[in-house]
């Protein structure tokens, strides 16, 4: 079996994350293992667990580490592609397990950090729109071609509740408080075959992607 390779992308609420885990997924042809999507679809059910993640997610909290997990790793265990992280591990639980599944499977992995000053994410996330089918938008840097209707799918697009401005705050200070220790605990983990990347997201989406490829191929 050839050998697999994992890219784990990172970056602060409204750094372009999606879109860029999107270009890479087209462009690498990767499996995308993205649990806040599915957290997301989840928290739409009237369950009682979707209700639960709908409050979680709402005010910027974290969803507990076995329900994400065994999402994440029955995922895993059917592919054999090259994979993309997104918006995973978000904890240093998280990031110890995936050390030890890329250990045990010999995957070299490129850990891709995004960035962007805190002033500048403000301003992006509020002209966010999102669809239903898991897209997004922004009405100034990624306008869909028709006022409020999705691209893909043609539904009309929402604001997301955590797109509201205290809840940013919350998940700039959250992302930091959990990306910070999952960065320290990789670079710790020598076993495991791992580069660093960081990009500057302050730039139109194609700039940022093609920064990303080129730092990537650069290290291949
Ligand atoms: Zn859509």
């Amino acid at each position: 079996m050839p050998k697999q390779t994992a890219y784990i992308l990172v970056g602060p609420p409204g750094a372009g994350k999606g879109t860029q885990s999107e270009l890479l997924v087209d462009n690498l042809n990767l499996k995308v293992i993205q649990p806040g999507v599915f957290l997301r679809k989840e928290a739409k059910n009237n369950t009682e667990v979707g209700i639960l993640i709908e409050g979680l997610i709402s005010y910027g909290m974290i969803v507990p580490d076995e329900f994400v997990d065994k999402r994440v790793y029955t995922a895993l265990s059917r592919n054999t592609r090259d994979i993309l992280f997104d918006g995973y591990p978000r904890t240093t639980g998280q990031a110890e397990k995936l050390a030890g599944y890329l250990k045990k499977n010999h995957i070299n992995t490129y850990f891709i950090q995004i960035t962007l000053p805190e002033k500048l994410i403000i301003e992006r996330i509020n002209g966010r729109r999102s669809c239903h089918c898991g897209e997004t938008y922004h009405i100034k840097h990624n306008p869909p071609k028709k006022f409020g209707i999705c691209d893909k799918c043609g539904q009309k697009l929402y604001i997301r509740t955590d797109s509201r401005k205290p809840v940013i705050r919350k998940r700039v200070k959250l992302y930091h408080e959990q990306t910070e220790p999952v960065i320290k605990y990789f670079q710790k983990r020598h076993d495991v075959r791992m580069t660093f990347i960081k990009v500057n997201g302050n730039r139109d989406i194609d700039k940022v992607h093609a920064d990303i490829m080129a730092a990537i191929s650069k290290t291949a």
